[in-house]
Order: C-alpha cells, then sequence, then structure tokens
C-alpha cells in the first residue's frame, strides 16, 4: 500500500522535505509548483514509510487505504505521462547533466553508507564534478534502513535499493568493509563527509540493567535485522511478558514483533533463527513502559497506527498510570474495563489524538498475564530496579517479566580526531562545516542528534553539501538546473 495526497492539501511541502523517496510532486520550485490543486504521490516509488503523514498539518497525507477511490486515482493520474523519479534523480523532470571539472573539490570521502551518506553523495553528484568515495566500516550500503528498519516495514526497507544505485554512478567508488580513519583521509581527499550515524542506546541507569534477560532495544533490533556481526540472541526470551522502556518508533517496531503469533511471522522476512526463537519465546504480552505522559510520546502517529492494527492483538492503556494526564482518564472506557483497539474515528489523526482512541483498562501488573495476546500502553511509570526472577520494580510496583529492553534513544560516540559534544551526542558544527576543522563535515544523525526519519537526512545532507561547495575553490560546477 502507498500514501496519496487527498483532501485539503495547503501546498506548504512540509512533506516534500522528510520525503526519502522524492515521490512528492510538483515540489517547490520545479515546474507546476503552486499551481496545482496541491500536490501528489507518486505511487510508483512510495515506499510506504509514513513520513509524510507524520509532519501534514493538514492530515491530507494519508495511507491510501483511507483515501476514496477518485483520490487514488488523482494522484496515480497526474503520474501516468511523467517518468519516475528516485531519490538519486534531479527534481525536475529533465535527466541530470554533468559538466568536466573546472574546479571545486576534485575528490570527496563520505564515511559511512547510511541514508545520510548516501544523501550526501547524491548530492556531490548534482552539484559538482567531485569523485566520491564511500566508506563503510559493514560490507553492505544502508545503515540503519537496512539493519535498523522493523522487518515488518518491507516498502520502507525498499529505499536500499535505490541507495545501491547511486554507487553505480561513475564517479563513485565504493569501499565497503572499511573502518574510516580521520588522518588518512585527510591526506587523500578535498573534503570529507562523515555520516557514521549515533547507535549507542541510552542506558536506564538502573541496579541490574546488565543482568539477565535485560539488554537494549538496539542489541534486538541488530539480532532480528541480521546485522553483521550479530549471530546470537542477546538475551533469551522468557514470556509470558516482556517489558519494553521507551516511547518512541523503536519501542514500538520491537513490540510489534515480540507480540507476533506465528502465521504472522510466517510472513516477514526474518532471519531462520529469529523466526524460531521469536516463535519459541512465549511471550504473550508486552508492556511499552513510558516515563512520562501520554502527551509526551515520542512515537509517530504511523508507528502506533501499525501497532493498532495487530490482528488478534489487544492493545490497552493501562488506566492507573493516568493519573497525571486527567484529559486522557477522561476518554470513553471498554466494557469489563479491557481494551478493544481503536476507535474509527480517530484513525487519521496525530499519534496523540489517536491514542485517545484506545482504549483504557485497569490492568493487574502485578499478576501474570491473562490468556490472550495484549499490549500494554502505561504512562509516567519510572523503572527501578531489574531482576530476572522478580521482574522489573518501578516507582509503582512490581511487573513480573521474563525480559526488559531498554528503548530510551541512541546517542552518538566520538569520531576520532574531531571536536565532540558530550552532552547532545553530536559532532558540533554550523550547518554540517565542522567546528574548528576546515574540510571536514558532518550529516545526518552525527549532525544533528538520534532524532528523524529516513527521509529527514535528504535536507539534511542538502545543506552540509551546500556549506562543503560554498567553501571550496570557486567556481563550483554543478548540474544543468542550478
Ligand atoms: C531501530 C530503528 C528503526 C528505524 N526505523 C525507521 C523507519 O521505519 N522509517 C524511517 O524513516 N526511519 C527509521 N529510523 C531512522 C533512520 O534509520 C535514521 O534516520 C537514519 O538511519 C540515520 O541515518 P545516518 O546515515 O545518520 O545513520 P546510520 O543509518 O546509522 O548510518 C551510519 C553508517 O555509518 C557507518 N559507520 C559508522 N562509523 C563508521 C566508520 N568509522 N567507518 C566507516 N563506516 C562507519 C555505519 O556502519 C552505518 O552504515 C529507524 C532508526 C532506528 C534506530
Ligand atoms: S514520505 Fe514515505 S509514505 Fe510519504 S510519499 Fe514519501 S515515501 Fe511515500
Ligand atoms: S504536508 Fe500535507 S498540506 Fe503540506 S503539502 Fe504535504 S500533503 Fe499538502
Amino acid at each position: 500500500m502507498t500514501y496519496v495526497i487527498a483532501g485539503d492539501c495547503c501546498s506548504d511541502a512540509s512533506c516534500v522535505a522528510v520525503c526519502p523517496m522524492n515521490s512528492i510532486h510538483p515540489s517547490p520550485g520545479a515546474g507546476g509548483f503552486g499551481t496545482t490543486d496541491g500536490l501528489f504521490i507518486d505511487p510508483r516509488t512510495c515506499i510506504d514509510c509514513g513520513a509524510c503523514a507524520d509532519v501534514c498539518p493538514v492530515d491530507a497525507a494519508k495511507p491510501a487505504d483511507q483515501a476514496t477511490p477518485v483520490e487514488v486515482e488523482l494522484n496515480r493520474s497526474y503520474f501516468a505521462e511523467r517518468p519516475a523519479l528516485n531519490a538519486l534523480d534531479l527534481d525536475t523532470w529533465e535527466a541530470p547533466t554533468f559538466l568536466p571539472w573546472t574546479g571545486g573539490p576534485r575528490r570527496v570521502a563520505v564515511v559511512g553508507a547510511g541514508p545520510a551518506g548516501m544523501y550526501a553523495a547524491r548530492e556531490l553528484l548534482l552539484r559538482s564534478t567531485a569523485e566520491v568515495t564511500v566508506y563503510d566500516r559493514l560490507p553492505v550500503v544502508g545503515g540503519l534502513a537496512r539493519f535498523g528498519v522493523a522487518p515488518d516495514h518491507p516498502m520502507t526497507k525498499q529505499i536500499v535499493e535505490t541507495f545501491t544505485r547511486v554507487l553505480e554512478h561513475p564517479r563513485v567508488q565504493w569501499r565497503p568493509g572499511t573502518e574510516a580513519v580521520v588522518e588518512e583521509l585527510e591526506n587523500r581527499y578535498d573534503a570529507v563527509v562523515h555520516a557514521v550515524g549515533s547507535y549507542q542506546s541510552r542506558r536506564l541507569g538502573i541496579p541490574g540493567e546488565d543482568g539477565a534477560g535485560s539488554c537494549s532495544a538496539a542489541d534486538m533490533v541488530a539480532w532480528y535485522n541480521g546485522r553483521p556481526g550479530v549471530t546470537s540472541l542477546p538475551v533469551a526470551l522468557t514470556g509470558p511478558r516482556a517489558v519494553i522502556v521507551g516511547n518512541g518508533n523503536v519501542a514500538l517496531d520491537l513490540a510489534r514483533l515480540l507480540i507476533s503469533d506465528d502465521r504472522r511471522l510466517a510472513g516477514l522476512d526474518l532471519p531462520p533463527v529469529v523466526r524460531a526463537a521469536l516463535q519459541d519465546s512465549g511471550i504473550t504480552e508486552v508492556v511499552i513502559l513510558g516515563r512520562r505522559g501520554p502527551e509526551s510520546a515520542a512515537y509517530s502517529a504511523s508507528a502506533l497506527r501499525d501497532l493498532l492494527a495487530l490482528d488478534g492483538v489487544e492493545v490497552v492503556v493501562d488506566e492507573n498510570t493516568l493519573d497525571h494526564s486527567p484529559a486522557l482518564r477522561a476518554e470513553p472506557r471498554s466494557r469489563e474495563g479491557q481494551g478493544t483497539g481503536v476507535s474509527q474515528s480517530v484513525e487519521e489523526r496525530g499519534a496523540e489524538e489517536l491514542l485517545r482512541g484506545v482504549c483504557r483498562g485497569r490492568v493487574e501488573l502485578g499478576a501474570l498475564p491473562r490468556p490472550g495476546r495484549r499490549i500494554v500502553l502505561c504512562f509516567s511509570t519510572t523503572p527501578v530496579a531489574w531482576d530476572a526472577a522478580a521482574g522489573l520494580t518501578t516507582d509503582r510496583g512490581v511487573v513480573p517479566a521474563g525480559n526488559l529492553f531498554a528503548a530510551i534513544g541512541f546517542v552518538g560516540q566520538a569520531v576520532p580526531g574531531l571536536p565532540f559534544d558530550e552532552r547532545r551526542g553530536i559532532v558540533p558544527n554550523d550547518r554540517g562545516a565542522v567546528i574548528g576543522r576546515p574540510g571536514h563535515y558532518v550529516t545526518g544523525w552525527i549532525k544533528r542528534g538520534a532524532q528523524g526519519g529516513i527521509g529527514a537526512n535528504r535536507a539534511c545532507a542538502e545543506e552540509t553539501v551546500r556549506s562543503l561547495l560554498a567553501a571550496a575553490p570557486s567556481p563550483v560546477l554543478t548540474a544543468a538546473r542550478m
């Protein structure tokens, strides 16, 4: 299923900036922008990531199954006579043209072949005549788009194919499985773009966190995505209840995987050992525990919608934990205090709005789960200590559980040879130019912190490459559209 733009699109173009596939047209600056009745999504290239819907201020961008057939057809027909563009192509309908070198950087290294690095490489190819060498410590391209995005989002993962195409450009050299060293790069390139991401998990800082049954969500994500070097399950999975601390998209990704029944797991592209371990886990209840209230939940509406759409899984907000959120407590409850899913009327709203439609129930977390598959959303609850035998002690009591997963975000690691802001976990920079280190640039999560989906790295990389080319010896040759 793809997304479409329907209804009252106000053409503010918020969605264009976050679309990883350049699927939304006409974009600002291109012919037709401002003259068409809103914008349209190309169903041939949309990868179903939901980023457009998450930023749309008027709920005009939505999954195709929530639009009318006429609206779906309007989007399709806009592109009927136009060639399919993807993230490597120019934003106009013309093919890219490249001119011989008469200035600008001759050789640029891009360290990191995740989304940010690949968007930066694409931008360098588009706007300069530089040769681009892409390094990654992993043997394949994609970064977290390949080894982070959940296996039940196969369309989103398709973007890796587009990134792979960047490597096929005649001015690109690809150095897989290579750990880049700053000093060596300085001798060989006119400029270096560091796109190394930030994938170190934040820690809960509670006693027992490193004990049996407990690990970071990042470790689980690397395992279920088959990341090279991660060969075994980080902790034994022990049902019937697992607790995930964190209220972001990664927490929901992990919850969906853990709660999936055999039938759903069979339909996912998983390494066989991963599928077998999930089938054997015995987990039938996942508690997603947020330290703050529902109004602070960081997950996107599309991620929450995915959770609520799980077949045969009851999703319930634990009403006991809404004592700091009186507005949400006032929402209607289901019969017998049990959740039954989301009400139809709120399906197209943002995450907080969507949350209002999830049924509330008073969940007895001190006891073992009752039969059936269930996800319990708890708020305003602080984890205090973990013990594999007893479970998770919180400021509200003890929750018996076999596993604890921390999904409270990521932080960058220092790049040897570059300055580092320990507090923010980023390399300090001015629009991508590393402070105090001419010739070095950053993009992606190591530039702005671990936040934002794949598409957000596109505008981020464009800004960095603009800074790089502005500082390079002029004139810098560009593609025909500039
Ligand atoms: C679990 C998870 C799930 C996600 N799911 C989604 C989703 O469904 N949809 C979405 O839009 N966004 C999703 N995101 C966000 C998205 O993945 C990020 O926005 C994006 O990957 C950040 O890009 P990046 O290039 O900065 O970092 P990364 O993707 O981490 O890429 C960094 C690359 O640099 C390489 N590297 C690091 N150090 C070196 C070195 N010294 N030498 C050589 N190579 C090096 C790494 O191997 C890696 O390939 C998810 C994120 C996570 C963590
Ligand atoms: S942001 Fe994602 S869902 Fe929206 S049009 Fe682009 S690829 Fe499709
Ligand atoms: S964000 Fe929404 S309103 Fe704005 S251009 Fe995109 S679809 Fe239209």
